[in-house]
């Protein structure tokens, strides 16, 4: 079968949300070799915080006594969960997309679901219900997303990733998980707070790229609440069918029931044969594209996971949007939306993050001035009996710009999107605090505080 289309989306996760009414009128190809939605939709972001729902609950229950309450978690419903989860929601979700992409809701758009290769200048070999088919367009758009990468060492023993560790028949009594990044760290939250033991193997501290204070506050957090074998590699693995033991390199072996890899992930530019269509990849396997979204193939774009500086879907979504507008105004491009990027970690203690750590000011040489607030020094981190929290705000003195904001404790996530606000329309943090109302005695007092304990330069009566 050959074909030729206007455009052609390789990957239906952001790539699927480019078609807008706009495109109404163009012949339009879709190649997705697994489900519509994507990692997000399918076994990422989404499925991930309504475990981690599931776990703040659990979590709270088995640490209710600080608020004098004699609360008894007895355990998950784990096969209930996955239902809920997956069989109720998402899946439905993942079908409807396709198939409203494959019917009369989408009558210009063919789908086609095997793996696509480019075999030629705008040229792709791929296939639809079993056919071999090759199809080119004047325009194509390649949003192919990223995979977990599989250490050797893994290969022969049986292991999960974040792609099936949600769908296990039953929850596992004991979980080794290797790596220390945020996959990792929400997925020790979920199972711990569940009820599985979690014992985590790391190269590295855990969570390394925060600012300091958090990668150390964080790491002394976890060391109390998981199995930690930090600074230790994996050298072998060997199953014996009902549990995974690895042997680290100082000769320590750690055994569970199950093995969770979670040591990061590839772009999948290396899966497209994209030299063949002049598309050049960066060292680190993304595909490489300028400040608009365009690859080195005349007409050939990228955006997301498999070319983009961050592994984000708020990013994905973003530069989205920035592609689907350069498509439609040639003439009018704008840039890949990079600036003031945050994200958030849904592990124990949640923590969300924006701008510069300290570290990371203090060496680009700004007049820096920091305040650690702990959620613990306002009324409400009294109602939480919090004792972990913080807001550290990261500043410029002279110019009272904020720098970098990160939090750690309770609520971190929509805490922190003052602080976006605030980066993203250059505010001066001299005259946040006081042109606004903080609700007493709402969490964001911790912010208030924050921003007044800040040693910003004055600059007289205005
Ligand atoms: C466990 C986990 C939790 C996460 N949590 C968060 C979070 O809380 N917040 C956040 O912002 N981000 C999170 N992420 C990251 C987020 O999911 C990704 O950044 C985002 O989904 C990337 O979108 P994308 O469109 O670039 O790629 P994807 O959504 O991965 O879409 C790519 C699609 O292309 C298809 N494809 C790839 N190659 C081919 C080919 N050759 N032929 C045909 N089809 C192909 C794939 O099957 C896939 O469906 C998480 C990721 C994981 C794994």
């Amino acid at each position: 079968m050959n074909a030729h289309y206007d455009l052609i989306i390789i990957g239906a996760g952001s790539g699927n949300s480019i078609l807008t009414p706009e495109f109404d009128d163009m012949s339009v190809a879709i190649i997705e070799e697994n489900k519509f939605g994507g990692t997000c939709m399918n076994v990422g972001c989404i499925p991930t915080k309504m475990f981690v729902k599931a776990a703040d609950l659990a979590f709270d229950a088995l640490n209710a006594e600080r608020l004098g309450l004699d609360i008894e978690y007895k355990a998950a419903d784990w096969p209930a969960m996955v239902k809920r989860i997956f069989h109720n929601r998402i899946d439905l979700i993942a079908a409807g997309g396709e198939e409203y992409r494959r019917g009369n809701g989408s009558p210009n758009v063919t789908v086609y679901d095997q793996h696509a290769t480019f075999v030629g200048e705008k040229t792709i070999k791929t296939g639809q219900g079993g056919e071999e088919a090759i199809i080119t367009a004047d325009t194509i758009v390649v949003a192919a997303g990223a995979r977990a990468v599989i250490p050797e060492w893994a290969q022969d023993v049986p292991h999960h990733t974040s792609d099936d560790i949600m769908r296990l028949e039953r929850q596992p009594e004991s979980l080794t998980i290797v790596g220390g990044g945020f996959i990792a760290m929400e997925f020790a939250h979920i199972f711990n707070s569940l009820g599985t033991t979690v014992r985590v193997v790391n190269r590295t501290p855990l969570l390394r790229t925060l600012d300091a204070t958090i990668t150390d506050r964080f790491g002394d957090i976890a060391a109390d609440t998981y199995e930690t074998h930090l600074g230790r590699t994996v050298d072998t693995a060997e199953s014996d069918g009902n549990s995974v033991t690895l042997t680290l390199d100082d000769g320590t072996t750690v055994t569970s029931e199950a093995l969770l890899v979670a040591t990061g992930r590839r772009p999948n530019g290396d899966r497209l044969n994209a030299q063949e269509a002049g598309i050049d990849l960066r060292e680190d396997g993304r595909i490489l594209v300028d400040e608009f979204g365009r690859t080195t193939a005349d007409g050939v774009w990228a955006l997301g996971d498999v070319s983009s500086p961050y592994q984000l879907k708020h990013v994905a979504n973003a530069e989205t949007r920035a592609v689907r507008h350069n498509l439609l105004h040639p003439d009018d491009l704008v840039p890949m939306p990079h600036e003031h990027v945050p994200f958030a970690v849904f592990t124990h203690p949640q923590i969300a993050t924006v701008g510069l750590t300290e570290d990371q000011a203090r060496d680009a040489g700004f007049d820096v001035t920091v305040k650690v607030q702990n959620y613990g020094d306002v009324a409400y981190g009294w109602a939480l009996e919090d004792t972990t929290g913080i807001c550290k705000l990261v500043a410029d003195r002279t110019t009272g710009k904020l720098l970098g904001a990160h939090y750690m404790g309770p609520e971190a996530s929509t805490l922190i999107q003052q602080m976006i606000t605030v980066m993203a329309f250059d505010l001066d943090l001299r005259d946040v605090p006081r042109s606004q109302y903080w609700i007493h005695p709402a969490l964001p007092e911790v912010t208030e505080n924050a921003i007044l304990g800040l040693d910003l330069e004055f600059r007289g009566p205005q």
